[in-house]
Parts: C-alpha cells; structure tokens; sequence
C-alpha cells in the first residue's frame, strides 16, 4: 500500500472520485498539505435531482479546509463537475466530502462542532487555526438544521423563563418541555415580551406540534408573559412558580430595608441575615445578634420579614383547597400588619401582587411544576457565557443555548455515526 493508496483510505474517496495528487509545502507557516481529487476522465456524475447517472457539462475548482494532517493545515482541492441531465439540465453535483457552499470538508465541521461542545468557540477558533466568524458560521448551520429535525408533536407542558443575554437589560426568554428527561430546551428567542410566547407558539405548529395541546406552562408573574400565554396558548393553565413568588417578597423586604435606613440606621450584618434563608443554619454569630435586635424592637423591617416568612405557611398547605384558603387569610392578616404603615409600602404592592396571581400560586398543587430545572439550567447558559466572556450577538448566545440545553447536540453525535 503506498501513501497515495493510505490518503485514499482515510479522506473515504470512493469511486469515481480518486486521490491524484498531493504536495506537502514546508516553506510556508504553518506547513500546509494539499490533496488534489479528480474524477476519472469520461466518469458518469449522478445528476443531484433525479440520481441519473450523467455525463460531465464543465468543472469548476474548489477547495476545502480537511482536519489538519499531524501539525500540517490540509486543503482538498477537485474539480467539480456539473452534470447535464436529460431531464434537470445543467447542475452542480454534491461532492461526497463536503456540503454545497461549505468551505470546509464534513469531517472538519464535525471536528469544529464536537469541540465548540465542549470549549469556548473562541478557544475552538485558536485550535482550529479559523477565525470565530467562519467557525460561528459552522455553528449555526448544524444548531439550525438539527433544530429543523426537532418533534414537537407531543408538547403539553411548558416552562419559560428569561435569562440574560448581556450587561444593560437584554434577555433570551427559554422554553422547556416539561416531560423531557433530558435535554429539555426546545426554543431560545430574544426579547422577554408578549411576541417571544406568540413565536414559540409558531414553531411549535412548524415542528409536528399543536399549541392548543399545551394545557400547562410554568412561568412568573410577568404580564407580558401571561397575556402572551392567553392569547398565543389558550388552552394552557398557568403555574406561578413559587421561586418567583418568594422572590417578589424578598425584594420587598429589600426595599423596605432601604427605606427605613434612611431613617435609622441597621447594623451591617442585617442586610445579609433578612436575605439569606434562616431555616439554612449558615448565619454567623453576628447575623444572629442582628436577627434578634431586629425581631425585638418594632421596626417596619422586622414586620417585613415575618410577612415573608411567613409564605412558607402558605407553601407548606397539603392540598390546593388548603392553599386557597391559607392564601386568603394570610393576605387578610398580613394587611392588617400594613395598613396606615408608610415604611411597609412594598411590602402592601407584594400581597397585591399574591392576590392578583392567587388562583396561579395554588395551580402548583395542582401541575406539580415548578421552574427549578430552568433555573438550574440557566446557571450552565450564564456559566457558558461568562466563560465566552459574552457572546457578540444574541444569535450565538441562542445556538449555545440549544448546544447546551437541547437535543441538538445529541443530535449532531448521532448524524455523525450514521
Ligand atoms: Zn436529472
């Protein structure tokens, strides 16, 4: 077997494709090796739209970038027929090695693609000897394509949440299919408004989907996101996720901090005692001290506090009815403790803000959903990012997010051992 014959072997040449030529340049930096492919003079080409085997119209020469050979960049070069079809006419075939308008051979894409899962693509970008451009380009070719493969045919429950695409207030809003085990990420879009439901909405029909037969999404309190989700996925109940509840209280709490500082002065260690959960046991002594002053005196901030704490007696209901009705009284309860109290402002817009959701709160006990797995999830998206050190645009913030969270990047392994 001589070198020309190994070549063959390993670029997977079959007939009528043959290895012709190769030279191998070490007076350049890097090295390059470039291969050169012909067909076989008088070769029949099968024509791209019917498969019938056709005789050559003319060449065109093109070049390819392959998987370096040792250190040696590697360039394939062909002469690539059109062929002309008794039926089709004139067209330019499909060359085995590479897809139509790619300047790279398949096998390099799938190198670049099972890197970029596992490295920054500006890391992959240095590794490869390409510029992130072109390698982005690669990236959004295969997100996109294995995205087009994507079932949606079975999707009934949802879970969407924003998560921040860069500094100043830009988000991607992320749709989970709840029943997936893994890999739950089925749509990214930019924006966190009404038009990102309407459009999940859209690629759901585009993907064998229904919206209709969504009848549960998870979500919070957003009114862009529930108006969305009543008009664009009527037949959907709605969860509000009790994170997001908690959350609301506890930047209420933040704000009524601040105001009564204003006022009088809290001993530093406050600020993270009221903010951290007191039932994790991780408060210093310090904190600890805090607490008890706070409780003991009457301060607005130690009635902030209690009111949201006390949403754990909500939480802790064993079934919708109960929740209902433990909603209900605490509201009735803890406006009493608001009421005339000028300081305790947020903490008044807060119980609004429960009321107004409350059949959306108790809607947990019902679905069992929740958004930890978003979360969750949210936390490798910001993680990828800041290893990025960001994303140039949203588009390739929004192909990680699939390569991450998606089957997309299952998929890929498996196109790739087909
Ligand atoms: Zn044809």
């Amino acid at each position: 077997m001589d070198g020309t014959q190994i070549m063959t072997l390993g670029l997977g040449l079959e007939a009528p494709w043959i290895l012709k030529d190769q030279h191998l340049d070490t007076s350049v930096s890097p090295h390059r090796l470039d291969l050169y492919v012909e067909a076989e003079r008088g070769s029949l080409y099968p024509c791209p739209e019917c498969g019938k085997a056709c005789p050559a119209h003319d060449f065109a020469d093109k070049t390819w970038r392959h998987l370096n050979f040792f250190q040696h960049h590697c360039y394939l070069h062909a002469r690539v027929p059109r062929t002309k079809c008794p039926e089709h006419g004139v067209k330019r075939i499909e060359v085995p090695w590479a897809r139509s308008g790619s300047d790279f051979t398949l096998l390099f894409e799938q190198a670049a693609m099972s890197l970029v899962k596992e490295m920054p693509v500006l890391a992959v970008s240095r590794q490869l000897e390409i510029s992130d451009t072109r390698l982005w380009r690669i990236v959004h070719h295969y997100v996109g394509r294995m995205l087009g493969q994507l079932d949606l045919s079975k999707v009934e429950a949802v879970g969407l949440d924003e998560t921040a695409s860069r500094r100043g207030h830009r988000y991607v809003t992320v749709f989970l299919d709840m029943q997936r085990k893994q890999e739950p990420v089925i749509f990214a879009i930019p924006g966190h408004g009404k038009a990102t439901i309407e459009a999940f909405s859209a690629f759901v029909a585009e993907h064998g989907g229904d919206p209709d037969n969504v009848v549960e999404v998870v979500c919070d309190m957003s009114q862009a996101f529930l108006s969305g989700v009543a008009e664009h996925l009527p037949g959907a109940e709605v969860t509000i996720d009790w994170f997001h509840i908690v959350q609301t209280f506890t930047k209420a709490l933040d704000e009524v901090r601040k105001r009564e500082r204003r006022q009088q002065a809290h001993p530093k260690a406050l600020r993270w005692a009221v903010l951290k959960n007191t039932e994790a046991g991780n408060l210093t002594a310090n904190q600890i001290t805090a607490l008890q002053e706070l409780v003991s005196d009457r301060s607005a901030m130690a009635d902030a506090w209690i009111i949201k704490e006390k949403l754990r007696w909500i939480q802790q209901a064993p079934t919708p009815r109960g929740a209902r009705w433990r909603i209900t009284n605490y509201l009735r309860v803890m406006r009493e403790a608001v009421t005339d109290q000028p300081l305790l402002k947020p903490m008044a817009k807060a119980l609004n803000t429960l009321e107004r959701h409350a059949e959306q709160v108790v809607r947990r006990w019902l679905s069992g959903l929740t958004n930890a797995r978003l979360e969750g999830m949210n936390g490798l998206f910001q993680a990828a990012r800041s290893r990025a050190r960001g994303y140039r645009n949203e588009a390739n913030f929004i192909a990680m997010i699939y390569l991450i969270g998606s089957p997309v990047g299952r998929m890929l392994d498996q196109a790739k051992s087909t």
